[in-house]
């Protein structure tokens, strides 16, 4: 145990390249329900049930989830304005899960790819990280995190791909990529 342990409230970016942001966050979901903590996922870019960790976080109960996305992939620059005014709405339920005392840890699952496609802006999310209680975690997700989230951040995470093996062929699995 660790002796210098203290409060939360700190900013986590995990990014890059390499597989495991999503499920890094969702592996600090499961160990801070553990504890007792109260977690929410929002979940932006993506809708629907055929992710396994979806279709687990609705089984059990205790971590809440909220997606803001659409069941149809985006590129930079190609965004719709339905896909603004959903990032607009998930980044509201954020400002209202980081400042409404309901929420100890808040997941921003692929927060940063909306920043980075320009859905929304940096500073947009980083003014509703900002506006969080003092003791509220929060973690934000997601390929090429914009440089004003690693400047704000108090912890870095960068996945960097040596290998996949999506490269060599093979497809997403069920239980393994979704
Ligand atoms: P995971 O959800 O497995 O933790 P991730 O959040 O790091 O991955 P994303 O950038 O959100 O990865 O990618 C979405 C999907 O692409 C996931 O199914 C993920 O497993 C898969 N993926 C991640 N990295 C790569 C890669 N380098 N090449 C191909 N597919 C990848
Ligand atoms: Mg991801």
């Amino acid at each position: 145990m660790c002796p210098k342990s203290s409060g939360l409230g700190l900013i986590q970016v995990y990014t890059g390249n390499g597989k495991g942001k999503t499920t890094a966050a969702l592996g600090l979901a499961l160990r801070a329900w553990g504890r007792g903590l109260r977690v929410v996922v929002i979940q932006f870019m993506k809708l629907g049930d055929e992710y396994g960790e979806i279709s687990a976080l609705r089984k059990m109960s205790g971590i809440d989830l909220f997606q803001y996305g659409r069941d149809q992939l985006i590129t930079k620059g190609k965004h719709s304005q339905e896909d603004v005014s959903l990032a607009k709405k998930g980044l509201r339920k954020a400002k209202a899960s980081l400042t409404g005392k309901k929420y100890d840890v808040v997941i921003l699952d692929e927060v940063n790819v909306v920043a980075y496609f320009g859905i929304v802006t940096p500073e947009e999310v980083m003014a509703v990280v900002r506006s969080r209680a003092p003791e509220v975690e929060v973690i934000m997700t997601g390929r090429n995190a914009p440089k004003q989230f690693i400047d704000e951040a108090d912890l870095v995470t960068e996945m960097r791909m040596i290998k996949h093996p999506y490269d060599a062929g093979v497809i997403a699995r069920a239980g393994i990529e979704y």
